[in-house]
């Protein structure tokens, strides 16, 4: 089920406390010569339908197409980002509203590595300020050992490489310059730097990787692979509760109840 489908009675309807939302959470930004600048969102809301596709009483929120972007600078066309607080905000409200309609559990799937801080501030916030509702996140590169050693097998500082051009090669084969892919290989700069820079001072293309190595063949490989974890997730998530009941936890913190 789509949230953005699906009518206000219909979703009145559904029970949403005894589902499990997934939000894509992709990107704008600059991918290289040879991928559109909506690749991280293609590929987090494609990983999203097809969890949604596999497991029971899962429903795929809106995907947030803006991202924090800021490492790709502004030399590159394309990118439009949030800074990490205004995107850490706006996941927040994401859990917040979608609470309203019902749906208290959320897995927000990242297709980008710059919203990482963000997902970790707002998950943050949200299991301190709001312990009635859960919520987690996946970062598809992370998702196994065998996708995150795939990713990782042309540079550590993946963008636009040969596993996510794999990816868009499988999901979305129409939007891949084939013949820019082939021009496109840049290698990681990152390497042992102390500090950190924007994409035009480490690549010369905006790619980090060897594209020209991607398959649709890997692609559904890396997807698969990543769908099977995100799915395992979603089902435990429908009714995965706190490890420790209210009722068993410890309420002698070690000070004087008459302090
Ligand atoms: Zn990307």
């Amino acid at each position: 089920m789509r949230w953005g489908s699906t009518t206000s009675s219909s979703l009145g309807r559904a029970n949403l406390a005894a589902y499990v939302g997934l939000v894509p959470v992709g990107a704008t930004e600059q991918h290289g010569p040879h991928l559109p600048t909506d690749t991280d969102t293609r590929v987090a809301t494609a990983l999203c339908d097809a969890v949604s596709g596999t497991v029971e009483n899962t429903i795929v929120l809106p995907p947030i197409a803006i991202g924090c972007s800021l490492g790709h600078g502004t030399t590159f066309p394309g990118t439009i980002s949030l800074f990490p607080e205004e995107l850490a905000r706006l996941l927040v409200r994401y859990a917040e509203w979608s609470a309203h309609s019902g749906l208290t559990k959320l897995i927000f799937v990242n297709a980008h590595m710059g919203n990482v801080g963000a997902l970790s501030t707002a998950t943050d916030r949200l299991r301190f300020l709001r312990p009635d509702l859960q919520s987690g996140w996946v970062d598809w590169w992370h998702a196994s050992a065998v996708v995150q050693q795939a990713v990782t097998a042309d540079g550590e500082d993946i963008h636009a490489n040969r596993a996510e051009t794999s990816i868009m090669l499988y999901i979305a084969p129409e939007s891949v310059d084939a013949e820019a892919m082939l021009g496109a290989d840049d290698v990681d700069r990152t390497g042992g730097l102390t500090f950190r820079y924007t994409a035009e001072a480490l690549s010369r293309n905006g790619v980090t990787g060897r594209p020209s190595e991607a398959t649709a063949e890997l692609g559904k490989t890396l997807f698969e692979a990543a769908v099977d974890v995100i799915a395992a997730k979603a089902r435990a998530g429908l009714t995965e509760q706190p490890p420790l009941k209210p009722s068993q936890r410890s309420n002698d913190y070690g000070h004087c109840p008459h302090d």
